[in-house]
């Protein structure tokens, strides 16, 4: 009984630690079969590890921070409306809204034009592990909660658009950890050892849609 009860104690105080537990992810926008799913989204775009993806591919380009999911269909799917979603739970820390979102080039020796740099659309999630969630792009106007809104996983929170440095509608999804900042949720033998995906997927697939 002695021996139980200190089998307890330690469980106990082992306890505080799954508050700040490593945050999951699920995919980043709807997978039902008129949004990402049925082949609605591709991978066009996996983060930048100098010239190479996290799975040694080349689905990348030069100095990319996050994954892009792509609308095929291009403006019409995006005007008839993709939603994405966080993917865990959190709070919206900071949002921009009401910038010009068909932006369909992209001129980095001029980024200020039309559609530059600092032109988009995004939300940013703060997650109880103190990690953040970026989700850029997006359709002006569809945005559903106000800043400082708590949520658990999977809210529809914003359309997929083409605001800012965009040449197509498409969703960047972005992860960061403090102190540290962006990383990549993906694990593969030229990106990281762990993966940040509850369920990551096959290589240009789509991860999978169970919250943490
Ligand atoms: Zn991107």
């Amino acid at each position: 009984m002695k021996q139980l009860t200190a089998v307890l104690a330690f469980s106990l105080l082992a306890l505080p630690g799954l508050a700040s537990a490593q945050t999951m992810f699920r995919f980043p926008a709807s997978q039902l079969a008129d949004q990402c799913g049925n082949g609605g989204c591709v991978v066009s775009a996996y983060k930048d590890y100098g010239g190479r993806d996290y799975a040694c591919g080349g689905v990348r380009y030069s100095g990319h921070t996050g994954t892009d999911y792509a609308l095929v269909g291009g403006f019409s799917k995006m005007d008839y409306g993709v939603w994405a979603m966080n993917a865990a739970r959190g709070y919206i820390e900071a949002n921009v809204d009401g910038y010009y979102d068909r932006c369909n080039y992209w001129d980095q020796a001029n980024p200020y034009a039309a559609c530059g740099l600092y032109t988009a659309n995004y939300i940013i999630m703060r997650h109880p592990d103190n990690t953040q969630s970026k989700y850029w792009h997006l359709k002006a106007y569809t945005q559903q909660f106000a800043r400082g809104t708590s949520l658990s996983c999977a809210y529809w929170i914003a359309r997929v658009g083409s605001s800012g440095a965009s040449t197509g509608p498409h969703l960047h999804f972005e992860y960061w950890v403090p102190g540290y900042g962006t990383d990549d949720p993906y694990a593969g033998p030229c990106g990281t050892p762990y993966t940040r995906w509850t369920s990551q997927g096959a290589y240009r697939g789509l991860p999978g849609i169970t919250c943490q």
